[in-house]
């Protein structure tokens, strides 16, 4: 059985949990419909046991190792999903009183308070929906202040190649031209090439840390000296936090904004789109150009709280709102629990924990001869291999392993990013994975190059566990199912 059309059967309905139907009669002839629409005629069980089936075809965090560097799946714990879901949260309508939501409000009020301690910044607001949302309330921030400076030669964005892409992305978004700064050898930043790039056209340095490489970048404090000397403002892209929260602050190293993507660092699962949120935080010169609303506290007389929202009518420089309401707060909130819950003790262990996880699985992986992009430095969360030699030697390529990946009950790898690294394979355990299940993944990455040596053609034409919808295992064409997704079902188009 490929649809749920398929179980259907003419008369069979759930009649118990029909809901009344009642024609709408206020519409005119021309909009109704002249024969019911083809929904399948199915049984309260078949349509349970369809979706629970279909959903077990899937790998996810809940059912599998899922080390997809950068963009991190990780620990989400069911109290978070349990607590955001209260009826008082989840059925607050947004334009409701700042009365009646004064606890919503202080709920996302604690949640700036712990960024800002978290990120050592000096305000922050929650608004941006992503991450991506939050480099462009940051770089729309750091524009603004200069043009209020009447600074109006400050167009260009210096972004190390090493970056995530949404930072040149947010730049070239923002109206400023970017300028790219090489990597050393090392992994690190070019200092030279840095020097001789920040001047007076210089409106900021996007530095991503940990870089796109899996390393911690070393001369931030020289980095940030160059670029502030010159004029420029810092901004931090600190979507993954997990390999520093804890110990060390972009608001300590001199950065004027950062943002954080409270889902992947903060217990909402990253992936297929969405939700998220991407808070932003600032430095005293950039907090007068917050997006709105920020959370306000007030202290009243009788020495209660009351909790608001700042509008553009208290931060009349802001660069405006980002949402249509106050941002995702359901994410927010999921993040508020999971802080609360983990405490500051919590946090720095999630940092020695995603490290110590990604070394030893780098270490492991060494030992067994594949190509560490930058064995002589000690990997973040993540670390990077090259595949370039199984692809020269055995016409094995980063793109094969990671299918084969699947049909040992791993998720695969990012692949292919970052671009500097060639074959490259971008590995993230995360904090929370059993060293049985990191031995598990080494012992199938052996596997696969033995495989590679023996049989290629196996791996090549890898997943064999893995349905294709329409035609058994194989390999799906991902060109296609991106470009041309077949989404829609159309009575007799499938068999
Ligand atoms: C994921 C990620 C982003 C973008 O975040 P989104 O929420 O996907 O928009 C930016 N920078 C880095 C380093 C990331 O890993």
């Amino acid at each position: 059985m490929t649809t749920i059309f398929d179980a259907s059967r003419p008369g069979r309905v759930n009649a118990q949990h029909a809901p009344e139907a009642q024609a709408i009669t206020t519409l005119e002839n021309q909009f109704l419909r002249a024969s019911p629409p083809p929904l399948p005629q199915v049984s309260e069980l078949q349509v349970v046991r369809h979706f629970t089936r279909l959903s077990q075809r899937n790998f996810s965090v809940d059912t599998h190792f899922y080390p997809l560097g950068s963009c991190t799946m990780k620990y989400n714990p069911r109290v978070c999903h349990t607590l955001a879901s209260l009826s008082g949260f989840l059925d607050r309508h947004p334009l409701a009183s700042e009365e009646s939501g004064q606890g919503v409000l202080r709920t996302l009020h604690e949640l700036q308070e712990m960024l800002k301690e978290i990120s050592g910044m000096r305000a922050v607001s929650l608004v941006p929906m992503a991450g991506a949302q939050g480099e462009f309330a940051g770089v729309a921030m750091i524009r603004a202040y200069h043009l209020a400076r009447g600074d109006h030669q400050r167009t260009e964005m210096l972004i190390p190649d090493a970056a995530h892409g949404t930072n040149p992305a947010t730049a070239a978004i923002c109206g400023l031209t970017v300028r790219e700064i090489p990597t050393n050898a090392h992994g690190d930043v070019d200092l030279d090439a840095l020097r001789a790039a920040a001047g007076p056209h210089t409106a900021g340095l996007m530095l991503t840390n940990p870089s796109t490489l899996g390393v911690f970048e070393r001369q931030i404090l020289q980095m940030a000296r160059i670029v502030h000397d010159a004029g420029g403002l810092l901004y931090y892209d600190g979507a993954n936090l997990n390999a520093v929260a804890g110990r060390v602050r972009p608001g300590d190293m001199g950065f004027d904004a950062v943002h954080f993507n409270v889902h992947k660092t903060f217990a909402t699962p990253h992936g297929g789109g969405g939700p998220g949120a991407g808070p932003v935080g600032v430095g005293e010169r950039l907090e007068p150009f917050l997006p709105v609303p920020v959370v306000g506290r007030r202290l009243l007389d009788n020495g209660g709280e009351w909790f608001f929202q700042m509008t553009q009518q208290e931060l009349p420089d802001s660069i405006g709102p980002m949402a249509a309401f106050a941002g995702n707060v359901g994410v927010l909130l999921r993040a508020h629990v999971y802080l609360r819950m983990i405490g500051a003790e919590g946090l720095s262990r999630i940092a020695d924990f995603a490290t110590l996880n990604a070394n030893y699985l780098m270490a492991r992986l060494a030992a067994a001869g594949f190509t560490v992009a930058f064995p002589e430095r000690r990997a973040t969360h993540e670390f990077l291999l090259s595949m370039q030699f199984e692809a020269k030697n055995f016409g094995v390529t980063a793109l094969d392993f990671a299918k084969r990946l699947l049909d040992y009950n791993c998720y695969a790898p990012t692949i292919y990013f970052p671009a500097l690294i060639p074959e490259s394979m971008l590995i993230e355990p995360t904090e929370t994975e059993s060293k049985e299940t990191l031995d598990h993944f080494v012992e199938a990455m052996i596997a696969i190059r033995q495989e590679a040596q023996n049989d290629p053609h196996r791996v090549r034409t890898a997943p064999h566990a893995v349905p294709v919808p329409g035609k058994g295992p194989g390999r799906l064409d991902a060109t296609r199912a991106a470009r041309k997704p077949d989404l829609i079902w159309k009575e007799n188009t499938v068999s």
